[in-house]
């Protein structure tokens, strides 16, 4: 696929080499992209829109009876996309029966335990021998859809939110913004904005775009900014706007959606964001900031008094370098990786030493500048 002919289903990903290290083209690279809100709203409509696939092919939707019982299920599809060269693991998770049962209430902390478990599993492999080679599948940004049919966030939005808001990227979406008129999608963009300020959610920040930038660029940068969340419209169907055109869209007795056009809904903003300018910035902040908090919330709790028992090391450290478990290894054999992990914590306590200090001493010359 050529992009440069502006083929229709031209995807986006051949923008990438811009944005990333030569190696890890030839390598292709890993995304996780993980998509929750309420059953219904358009997730994996958009999904296949998105990556012009058909992912969901072979789903099979519940009774309304079953998905009031139903519980929170996390399922992880992959697909391999290529184009002009460039390979891209992604992986898709989605989450169904998110807010579909009579009780909601920690409905979301499968979530929550799905993307622990995605850092603790980059940690123990980086902390282990083939740590070159790790296959990376933290969860590098997360789709959350907001219902177009309501007021703003609702308790169970603003719950699920603020339980993952420091672990993973959150872009928030309106699902089925065609259901809105142009104003009422601004009303309840702004209110959702508010909504997120006053809980202090932190979403994904878009990074400053660069001075150097020619203004086309600085100008649709601006607009991605201001049109967050973004109000999306999905559709497999090709369908003939203007009864010329062969368009993504969704067809009513009063005319066509297109999913594509901008004057309709946010898609191409959301799409263009996701795989040509932030993959790589989505990437960076995962691992620069979220993972980094991660473990230094693990190292803080090896290095606080009596963490270091044997008795009570953490699942992190009896499993890192092997699974099997301790007992079942023979004696000297146990012995010798306990001290390959005391090691590793004495490393890890030097490294979390280091961190202090640096923290330190940048407060020191945030402050002694101040008071210059
Ligand atoms: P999910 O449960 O969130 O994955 O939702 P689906 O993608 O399965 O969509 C549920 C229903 O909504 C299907 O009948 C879709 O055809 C329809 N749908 C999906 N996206 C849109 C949209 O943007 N607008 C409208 N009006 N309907 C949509």
């Amino acid at each position: 696929m050529d992009p440069k002919k502006g083929d229709k289903e031209y995807v986006g990903f051949a923008a990438l080499p811009n944005q990333l290290h030569r190696k890890s083209v030839k390598k292709g690279f890993d995304f996780t992209l993980m998509v929750a809100g309420e059953s219904g709203l358009g997730k994996s409509t958009l999904i296949n829109s998105l990556f012009l696939t058909n992912l969901y092919e072979d789903r099979q939707l519940p009774e309304a009876s079953a998905r009031l019982t139903q519980t929170l299920t996390i399922e992880r599809r992959g697909v391999e996309i290529e184009e002009g060269g460039i390979k891209v693991k992604l992986t898709l998770v989605d989450t169904p029966g998110f807010g579909d049962s009579l009780d909601c209430s920690d409905c979301w902390l499968p979530v929550v335990h799905f993307i622990e478990e995605q850092f603790e599993q980059y940690l123990r492999d980086e902390s282990g021998l083939n740590r070159k080679n790790i296959q990376d599948s933290r969860v590098h940004c997360c789709l959350y859809f907001i219902s177009p049919f309501g007021r703003g966030l609702r308790p169970l939005d603003v719950a699920f939110l603020r339980a993952v808001h420091q672990k993973v990227n959150i872009i928030p979406v309106i699902g089925k913004a065609d259901a809105l008129m142009p104003n009422e999608t601004q009303a309840l963009k702004q209110k959702i904005r508010d909504q997120l300020k006053e809980e202090e959610i932190n979403i994904y920040q878009f990074p400053d775009c660069d001075s150097d930038e020619d203004e086309d660029f600085k100008r649709q940068d601006a607009e991605m900014k201001e049109s967050i969340p973004f109000a999306v419209v999905g559709s497999c169907e090709v369908v003939r706007a203007g009864g010329i055109r062969p368009v993504r869209g969704r067809r009513y007795s009063w005319g066509t959606v297109e999913v594509e056009n901008p004057h309709h809904c946010d898609f191409l903003n959301l799409r263009r964001m996701l795989v040509q300018t932030h993959l790589q910035d989505l990437k960076e902040v995962t691992h620069d900031l979220l993972y980094e908090g991660y473990r230094a919330r693990c190292l803080q709790s090896l290095a606080r008094p009596g963490a270091r028992d044997r008795a009570s090391r953490s699942k992190l450290s009896r499993q890192s370098a092997t699974e099997i478990p301790l007992p079942m290894l023979p004696l000297a054999e146990t012995e010798k990786l306990i001290r390959e992990k005391d090691e590793e914590l004495r490393r890890m306590q030097e490294m979390l030493e280091k961190m202090q200090a640096q923290m330190q001493q940048s407060q020191a010359q945030g402050e002694q500048s101040d008071a210059l």
